[in-house]
């Protein structure tokens, strides 16, 4: 703690994969005799950059940058980068944490890494986007490469930032090096099914949950918080399979629609005019929305936070236990906090991490990285084939897992010890590096 002092997202993160490895370390002492939970804790590289840009009034703009680069005994650091105020290195170390082991988990040959910025994208204009991404870039691209680096995208950052982002490297390297960014354009070196890829993921992961009880998404309520990637394709994924999704939100509040979300509308005022989960409740007329309360108030059987850390508390996991909520699966990195989860685990609420279910996004990034390598592009059904098989077969480890080391059914065990096993097993095998 002392080490990486005021880093509080990394401490929940470390302190939460570390609670699950003891029966592990008993099992395996060569891994403490290798020090690999301290090398693992330990990022192989920090990057930290000065981010100046100018605005469209002319002044000078400053942002930090971040890309920490924590371990590549897998395959090239890959994850995402975060444009969000609240981006401080904590927050990346955490993010760089977890994907350590969800990409392990996938079974793809790709590391764990995470970058950001404090930029706010919000209110900002395309040029001044573009500008700041720009600027970005200028720095971060001599720590990039497709067998080096490979980012993709978060929270504020989609296939615009990723446009602008490709095109400043591009410049500076003169190199169409496509496999060195992930979430691109399908016109331009992107796959089919990245868009889409982490909601559906998500879904897909809890369609393999209730089928292990023999049940299925047919009839079920389900609450999804947020509006943005993760939220809209995993509401429409949930729509396929038969569920109702009542309740989404955005950092304003919720809406409650009984009828069942309108995604045709909610992807028109969120992805076409950048608006709001309001915008939505004001002109749809079996819905309201709420600025006060919590989401986690809406009765439903099956619960997806996918919108930012820790949202999910103690008194919405209280509340979703009084609902009859029966599943919480995290589609969001890391939502629900140690408190909600202790709460909803005791009261028999099956729970999955974030490091398991939203995996599809990196694994389908790793599809993009294939093709791009082949200089292919596959079609839509054949990649969403590609990432049910893959979340079917997280899931099915997770499950294994917790099987052998006697933990029948934790989810959280089963995908911290699978995911850990695996990057130990490649950090003995490279030696102290
Ligand atoms: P987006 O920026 O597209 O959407 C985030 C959504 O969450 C927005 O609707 C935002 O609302 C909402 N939100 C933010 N803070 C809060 C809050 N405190 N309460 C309620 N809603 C809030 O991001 P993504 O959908 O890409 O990412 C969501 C989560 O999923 C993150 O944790 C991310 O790390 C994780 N993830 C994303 C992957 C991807 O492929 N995109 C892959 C794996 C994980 P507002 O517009 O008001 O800010």
């Amino acid at each position: 703690v002392a080490r990486n002092a005021g880093e509080i997202e990394f401490h929940q993160a470390v302190k939460e994969v570390l609670e699950s490895l003891g029966p592990v370390v008993t099992k395996h002492p060569e891994y403490a005799d290798a020090e690999i939970i301290r090398r693992l804790c330990e990022p192989e590289r920090q990057i930290i950059f000065r981010v100046p840009w100018t605005d469209d009034a002319g002044r000078v703009q400053l942002n930090r940058g971040f890309r920490v680069e924590f371990n590549s005994a897998l395959g090239p650091y890959k994850g995402g980068l975060r444009f969000h105020p609240s981006v401080y290195l904590g927050i990346v170390k955490f993010l760089g944490f977890e994907q350590i082991f969800k990409n392990a988990l996938t079974g793809m040959p790709i590391g764990g890494g995470k970058g950001g910025s404090d930029f706010d994208p919000k209110g900002r204009s395309e040029a001044e986007v573009m500008r700041f991404c720009q600027s970005f870039m200028t720095e971060l691209y001599r720590h990039l490469g497709e067998h080096t680096d490979v980012p993709a995208g978060d929270i504020g950052v989609g296939s615009r930032e990723i446009g602008y982002l490709f095109g400043q490297y591009k410049r500076i390297t003169n190199r169409y090096e496509s496999g060195v960014l992930t979430g691109k354009g399908i016109t331009w070196g992107g796959s089919q099914v990245r868009t889409e890829a982490t909601g559906y993921g998500t879904v897909f992961f809890v369609r393999e949950m209730l089928a292990a009880t023999g049940d299925s998404f047919e009839g079920k309520r389900v609450v999804v918080s947020g509006s943005g990637n993760v939220a809209i394709y995993a509401i429409e994924k949930v729509q396929e399979l038969g569920g109702l999704v009542v309740a989404c939100s955005d950092s304003s509040g919720y809406v409650v629609d009984e009828a069942g979300i309108d995604l045709d509308l909610l992807k028109e005022i969120k992805n076409g005019r950048r608006g709001r989960v309001s915008d939505y409740a004001a002109v749809r007329g079996s819905a309201r929305f709420l600025s006060s309360g919590s989401i986690w108030d809406v009765p439903c059987d099956i619960a997806l936070p996918c919108a930012t850390q820790n949202e999910l508390m103690g008194t919405g996991a209280e509340a979703l236990v009084r609902s009859g909520c029966t599943i919480v699966a995290e589609g969001a990195n890391m939502p629900t906090t140690p408190d909600a989860v202790r709460i909803l685990r005791e009261a028999g609420v099956r729970f999955a991490p974030g490091k398991a279910v939203n995996a599809g996004g990196v694994s389908t990034s790793a599809l993009e990285m294939q093709q791009n390598a082949s200089r292919d592009s596959w079609t839509f059904e054949h990649t969403e084939a590609r990432l049910s098989d893959i979340m079917t077969s997280i899931h099915d480890r997770c499950l294994a897992t917790a099987d052998e080391y006697d933990v029948p059914g934790d989810y959280v065990a089963g995908a911290n010890i699978a995911g850990f096993t695996q990057v130990a097993d490649a950090m003995l095998a490279l030696g102290v590096i």
